[in-house]
């Protein structure tokens, strides 16, 4: 009998709605129970696979080959929650399943209409989000905002999810801003008020109110919240910005109270604590850190912090484990061919993340070109590798033109080139090489020393590849394959033996970092980009927090 949360959201969009319910299936693993994550994202993209990372921040990949919201990355960072593509519903996926149905004739007749038959579907995606049998608490996060047009359907499904269940196997979880004016000094219930009203209008009462606030809600205020919205005093839940890490979101609610509130609706047993334990070992542990290093980031979605959003998440994590702040400089690849190799000066580290399309592509040659000669720790990761293929196609074994066929599609030397399997594909959604794949390790080099193993699995999303007529002047003239995929023969990383850190891995390692198990290749550039710093000694001081 599995228990289900709705989180929704009021007021303003980004109010870290998933932070929140990643937070939730924390505290309740922390309390025993077994959880699954689930997002139901009420835009028309079937999936975000197709959207810029500009509009929607990054695609993020499952082991399944699922493209999905990057508040999936969050659910996966903080709880073991399994996810796969029923984790992430859109409208677009909804429709394109009842239009399927309509088509085969399985309506039998009837006029097809959003209520019953959309809202049907998504009762029947929200169960099929539950991902065990012996899950115990589903977590359902909805996106956008209470009040938009198209989260409709998906209020009104919820609604009548609970309806249809007894009252202590639902609760409604609303996140919702208190805004704070500066100039009166005060913190204001009215957006909440009208937030809940819009709620109630569709006939959803909120069980509890999580306030986003900036500073402290005051007891007045919560009764007023309390009075005004129909929502018992206790479930009007204080969640302050944090102030040096977003892993105080789980500690903070449970000290609000949050997973009382949660088990006792619920009716899930109250006796036990939320043991957070190694959580607060970690936040005291941050609290220590007294040095900085500095990762240069060159990509090309640079102005979005979401855009690169997991791959951030990853060297925060890398940082904790080497007793460090990470620094982050955030290059625009272009930058590098209008303002030169200057832009780089002084970063202990050259990470070069995915990417799709022609720009920017000269800048993140450079980049690491720069990294490969002054013995800068280098990590690419996808288009990283294939950028840091042609460059040295390019400066090492003079291939003037050595390019990817992705940007360049007449090259006389197509260093990264189409698989067979991706010829002749013109739909654009979900046709990549995409998900889990194996890859295995040779002994004796970086990437066997980073992961302590011979075969690794690591999340792909690419349509390109190193090209294997190219792969023994490759390595002739330095560079290790150190990594294959053995099915295919694919090469999935590559690395420099003679440089102090330089790996470029064809996968998406970035979505299998979690703060307690930061990922091998983030912890080892880090380390590495720590000794950069001291042997350069810029090993910045950094204010601690204890
Ligand atoms: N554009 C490249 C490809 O499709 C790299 C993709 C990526 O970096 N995720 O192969």
């Amino acid at each position: 009998m599995t228990k289900h949360i709705f989180v929704t959201g009021g007021v303003v969009s980004s109010l870290g709605k998933g932070l929140t319910s990643a937070a939730i299936g924390l505290i309740l693993e922390r309390r025993g129970f077994r959880v699954s994550m689930q997002k139901l994202d009420p835009y028309i993209n079937v999936d975000p696979g197709t959207m810029s990372p500009f509009q929607h921040g990054e695609v993020y990949v499952l082991d399944d080959g699922a493209e999905t919201d990057l508040d999936l990355g969050h659910y996966e960072r903080f709880t073991h929650a399994y996810l796969t593509g029923d984790a992430n519903f859109t409208t677009g996926k909804i429709y394109q399943a009842v239009v399927r149905k309509e088509r085969r004739g399985d309506y039998l007749g009837a006029t097809v209409q959003v209520i019953p038959h959309i809202t049907d579907a998504i009762k029947e995606a929200i169960e099929a989000g539950v991902s065990h049998e012996d899950v115990d608490v589903a977590i359902t996060e909805i996106g956008g905002t209470v009040g938009d047009i198209e989260s409709l359907p998906f209020l009104e499904a919820i609604r009548q999810f609970a309806l249809e269940r007894p009252p202590e196997d639902c609760i409604f979880v609303h996140i919702t801003l208190l805004p704070y004016l500066r100039f009166s000094g005060e913190m204001k219930t009215k957006p909440t008020q009208q937030s809940v009203g819009k709620l109630r209008e569709i006939g959803i009462q909120p069980h509890v109110l999580v306030c986003r606030t900036e500073q402290p809600m005051t007891e007045k205020m919560a009764s007023k919240i309390s009075l005004f919205c129909n929502v018992r005093r206790e479930a009007v839940i204080e969640e302050r910005d944090v102030d040096f890490s977003i892993y105080q979101v789980p500690t903070d609610l449970v000290a609000a109270g949050f997973d009382r509130i949660l088990c006792e609706h619920l009716k899930l047993p109250t006796d036990g604590d939320t043991d957070l334990s190694d959580w607060h070992a970690m936040l005291a542990r941050i609290k220590r850190i007294d040095k900085s290093c500095e990762i240069a980031v060159v990509g090309k979605y640079i102005e979005l912090h979401d855009a690169y959003k997991s791959i951030y998440e990853s060297l925060d994590h890398a940082g904790i484990a080497n007793d460090v702040k990470v620094r982050l400089r955030k290059v625009k690849a272009e930058d590098l061919i209008d303002r030169g190799t200057a832009v780089l000066e002084g970063a202990n580290g050259v990470l070069v993340p995915g990417g799709f399309g022609e720009r920017g592509m000269d800048g993140k040659i450079e980049a690491i070109r720069w990294a490969r000669e002054n013995g800068v720790p280098f990590f690419g990761i996808c288009l990283g590798l294939q950028c840091a293929v042609i460059e040295f196609a390019r400066n090492v074994l003079a291939l003037e033109d050595a390019h990817s066929i992705e940007h360049s599609p007449h090259t006389q030397n197509p260093v990264i080139h189409l698989m067979p399997s991706q010829e002749g594909i013109s739909d654009m959604g979900g046709t990549m090489r995409l998900g889990a794949y194996h890859c295995r390790i040779d002994p004796g080099t970086l990437a066997a020393q980073l992961y302590g193993a011979d075969s690794i699995s690591e999340r792909h999303r690419h349509r390109y590849e190193v090209n294997n007529d190219y792969r023994d002047r490759l390595v002739a003239a330095g560079m290790a394959t150190s990594g294959i995929h053995p099915e295919l023969d694919l090469v999935e990383i590559v690395e420099l033996p003679d440089h102090p850190f330089f790996i470029g891995v064809q996968f998406h390692p970035e979505f299998k970092s979690k703060p307690l198990q930061p990922h091998p290749i983030f912890k080892g550039f880090v380390a590495a980009a720590v000794k950069n710093a001291e042997n350069s000694n810029d090993l910045v001081p950094q204010e601690t927090r204890a």
